[in-house]
């Protein structure tokens, strides 16, 4: 019994925060871990920078579904979905990500949390737990299946390796040339036919 784990960002939909910064005009937004690595400090500056601008819940969403997934992307995910069962795994939260599983067909998303108030306001995030991606790996393993996965960036390295076929897309070349033992691809047919063979 195969899983697919995919990543979503980078994979199958923009970087959120770098288009969100380009779409709401907010450029300080494109900061990311690489310029701040404690995530929560990240987070909680992200979410200053949304309430300074007005931002609650709802413009941040109507914002977002401007944004398209990558090219090919919803058509890739239809594909594989009726080859084996599919995951999202995403260090995202659920109430960004939506208005793009909307365009991509609902598929199943495994991420965070936002807190908000009733008038939208964005109060607080709840992480699902320490290193969701390879945490949840390890638990479809737990329920008899074997996984595959595909992602572009290091957060995805432990799950990759975890699984019982592992790649990387759309990656940088840093990362490709870090870990040659890893398989790269750069479209959705390359990785589709990779998926095939493993499976
Ligand atoms: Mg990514």
């Amino acid at each position: 019994m195969n899983i697919v784990c995919l990543d979503m960002e980078g994979v199958l939909v923009p970087e959120i925060w770098i288009a969100f910064a380009a779409e709401s005009g907010i450029p300080e937004l494109k900061r990311t871990t690489r310029d701040e690595p404690d995530y929560d400090k990240l987070m909680h500056w992200r979410l200053g920078v949304l309430r300074e601008h007005g931002l609650g819940l709802r413009e941040i969403q109507s914002t977002i579904a401007n944004i398209d997934p990558l090219p090919g992307a919803k058509e890739f995910l239809d594909e594989l979905r009726t080859l084996t069962q599919v995951v999202i795994l995403s260090d995202t939260f659920e109430e960004f990500a939506k208005p793009l599983m909307a365009k991509l067909g609902w598929p199943t998303l495994l991420c965070n949390a936002l807190e908000a108030a009733p008038d939208g306001t964005i109060t607080g995030f709840h992480m699902r737990c320490e290193r969701s991606k390879l945490t949840t790996v390890k638990a479809l393993q737990s329920m008899g299946y074997d996984t595959i996965a595909a992602g572009d960036s290091y957060n995805d390295l432990d799950m990759i390796r975890a699984s019982k076929a592992g790649f990387l897309f759309r990656s940088t070349e840093q990362i490709k040339q870090d870990h040659p033992e890893l398989p790269a691809y750069d479209t959705f047919a390359d990785l589709l036919e990779a998926i095939r063979r493993a499976l």
